[in-house]
This record gives structure tokens, C-alpha cells and sequence, in this order.
């Protein structure tokens, strides 16, 4: 039971989709998904789309965390950014694979899917996306 879960997981592809949705009233992307467009309101009711974002992007700006509550105590200090994608919506997110010091505001990063944290007493891990910079 164990084994197979780890194998699902290492099957995952390592790009992890984002999926958000597009108001085909005025082309504007969100993430997370709405269930209507704070623009068009009423008009964009049904006429949301769900769409895979490419999880490309540049960073916004960005702050280091220094101290952080147990669970991700021994990752501190890491850079937590505001990326906006390419396709307009802004995610906040883990920036990885590199320094907090080489984070820079405007730098290409793409998504990358990650352990968020494992949960001490039951072994749980929960997964998501990050960020790391674009080679
Ligand atoms: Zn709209």
C-alpha cells in the first residue's frame, strides 16, 4: 500500500498544471478560478472557461521569511514571491533551487510541483506548486 503510493506520486509529471479560467467576454485570465468576472459581472455568467496555465512567469516582488511556525521551520530562510504569469493572474508562491539572495525582482520562473510539508504525526505529505527560476 505504502509503495504504491510513493509511485503514484513519482509518476506525477514534474511540471505541475495550473488551471485557471479565462472570461471569454473580455479575455481576462484568473487564478484561482471564478465563477464569474469581476469586470463583466452578470455578462460573464457560463461564459467562464477553464484553461491550463503555462506556470510561467516573472516575479513582483518578493520578501524573505526568516521565522516560520514548525512545519517549515527547517527551510528558513526562504523567498516567498508574488509571480505574476504570463497570462495575467498573480500567484503568491515558494520560490526554490535557489539562493534567497539571487531572488530578483522581474526574474523568469516557472512552476514546479513540491512537497509543501509533511505532517508529523501521521507521515501525510501534501503537495503544490512552487517557483523556481527559468533556465
Ligand atoms: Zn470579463
Amino acid at each position: 500500500m505504502k509503495e504504491s503510493v510513493a509511485r503514484f506520486w513519482r509518476e506525477i509529471p514534474q511540471r505541475y498544471n495550473i488551471i485557471g479560467n479565462k472570461c471569454t467576454v473580455c479575455g481576462r485570465v484568473f487564478f484561482p478560478p471564478r465563477e464569474s468576472c469581476p469586470y463583466c459581472r452578470r455578462k460573464s455568467l457560463g461564459k467562464m472557461q477553464k484553461i491550463q496555465l503555462s506556470g510561467k512567469g516573472k516575479i513582483v516582488t518578493y520578501t524573505i521569511i526568516h521565522s516560520a511556525t514548525e512545519d517549515f521551520e527547517d527551510q528558513v530562510p526562504y523567498p516567498i514571491a508574488i509571480v505574476e504569469l504570463d497570462e495575467g493572474p498573480r500567484i503568491t508562491a515558494q520560490i526554490v533551487d535557489c539562493k534567497p539572495e539571487d531572488v530578483k525582482i522581474d526574474m523568469r520562473v516557472e512552476s514546479t510541483f513540491r512537497k509543501i510539508r509533511q505532517d508529523g504525526s501521521t507521515g501525510a505529505i501534501y503537495y503544490g506548486y512552487k517557483f523556481r527560476p527559468m533556465r
